[in-house]
């Protein structure tokens, strides 16, 4: 179980407001602000060069703390400034061509898709959607029949940025490697609210970001890719830190998940972000499944008694991003009602997840993520706000 008031205690923010926003931007707890504060003004004082040598155990010890949280091993590791950058890295280093075919699910978020369709122009190969089942899941018997050779690559989202769908992970990569294809798996909306371990998920590559459920600081990002993807990738992007200058005109390339990373980054944030995983673990990512569970289950509950609110979640297991439509007021209104009651959410819209919002013939969904640190009382006090809408 999770202490509710030592958690709330650790989250000043969450005192003044109803925050259901931790799938767009969490509040992070006291040790990741004052890490982060905290490096900042010893930067200030000595420089950001030494400050960083002071902290070099620590920096050392992240790939061991991200390594235990995602199921893999420290070489596997890396560190970027956003999930979609983590995601760039490994997506370009896919070598794909003519005749080639990139799966997507109909929840492909759309910071994946454009990248996807705009290097298929160029590159000539071929990208396909699977269809989801009944219940929304991406449909793994449908996928199945898509696979062949020609498929190198499939980009599975694990939790969609628009609802509380979670991907059947195991089962799509199982029938992916069989073709011999690799599994890159968003785990940006998963990471820090649900187990994401690349071991029991057994993908090949894993991008999240910091700020979200992870509760880190923004701009960071983390990338697992696994060492039996290594031989088959090409890093592209590579700098002073991903090799060395052997030679006048020679170069070596490290070997690592760390030749993803660019040699400059916020140490400050790094360190934030390191605190966060911590943190998540400490309180046990299991326990903070439950939590969330709970919270999201109970504010389902609510908005289905109310009359002409449809909560809109798909799938069988169940993330904790609640969304849902109030009938005769658009998305961005309702937010915004709930921003003048203190309640905190956001909405999503069908630029984001195109595919699966066009065919649901919706526009754009309440989004309201409840974290652990969210009360029950907040969770009844935000669904009262939106039956005053409703
Ligand atoms: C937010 C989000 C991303 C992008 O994360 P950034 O850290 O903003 O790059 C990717 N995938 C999904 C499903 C998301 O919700």
């Amino acid at each position: 179980m999770i202490d509710l008031a030592a958690v709330r205690e650790d989250t000043p923010g969450a005192a003044e407001r109803v925050f259901l926003d931790s799938a767009g931007s969490s509040l992070p707890p006291r040790p990741v602000l004052d890490e982060v504060i905290s490096h900042l003004r010893r930067e200030a004082e000595i420089g950001g060069y030494v400050a960083a040598r002071e902290r070099a155990d620590d920096l050392a010890a992240g790939y061991e703390v991200f390594a235990r949280l995602m199921g893999a091993e420290a070489d596997e590791v890396a560190f970027t400034d956003s999930a979609t950058r983590s995601w760039l890295a490994a997506f370009d280093a896919v070598p794909l061509g003519r005749g080639d075919r990139v799966l997507v699910t109909e929840v492909e978020y759309g910071g994946n898709a454009i990248p996807i369709l705009h290097r298929a122009r160029e590159a000539g190969f071929e990208v396909v959607t699977i269809p989801s089942d009944s219940r929304g899941q991406v449909d793994v018997d449908a996928l199945t029949g898509l696979l062949d050779e020609r498929v190198k690559l499939v980009s599975l989202v694990h939790a969609p940025t628009n609802g509380g769908l979670v991907n059947p992970v195991r089962e799509v990569a199982k029938a992916a490697h069989d073709v011999g294809a690799l599994v890159l798996l968003d785990a940006c909306q998963s990471l820090g609210q649900l187990p994401v371990r690349a071991d029991e998920l057994d993908v090949d590559i894993i991008s999240a970001t910091g700020r979200k459920w992870l509760r880190g600081p923004r701009g960071t990002g983390v990338l697992v890719v696994r060492r039996s993807a290594r031989d088959r990738l090409r890093p592209r992007l590579v700098d002073l830190h991903s090799g060395e200058w052997t030679g006048p005109d020679e170069i070596e390339l490290r070997t690592d998940a760390r030749v993803y990373e660019l040699w400059e980054c916020s140490i400050a944030d790094r360190l934030g972000l390191i605190a966060a995983a911590r943190y998540a673990l400490d309180l046990g990512i299991d326990e903070i499944a439950a939590e969330v569970r709970a919270r999201a289950e109970r504010l389902r509950a609510g908005l289905r008694e109310l009359p002409g609110v449809e909560v809109r979640d798909l799938g069988v297991e169940r993330s904790g991003i609640v969304t849902f439509t109030v009938e005769g007021h658009e998305a961005g209104a309702v937010r915004e009602h709930l921003a003048r009651h203190d309640v905190v959410a956001t909405s999503s819209h069908l630029s984001s997840t195109r595919i699966d919002m066009t065919r649901r013939g919706l526009e754009g969904v309440v989004r309201m993520s409840p974290h652990y640190f969210v009360s029950p009382e907040q969770v009844d006090r935000a669904v009262e706000v939106v039956a005053e809408l409703a």
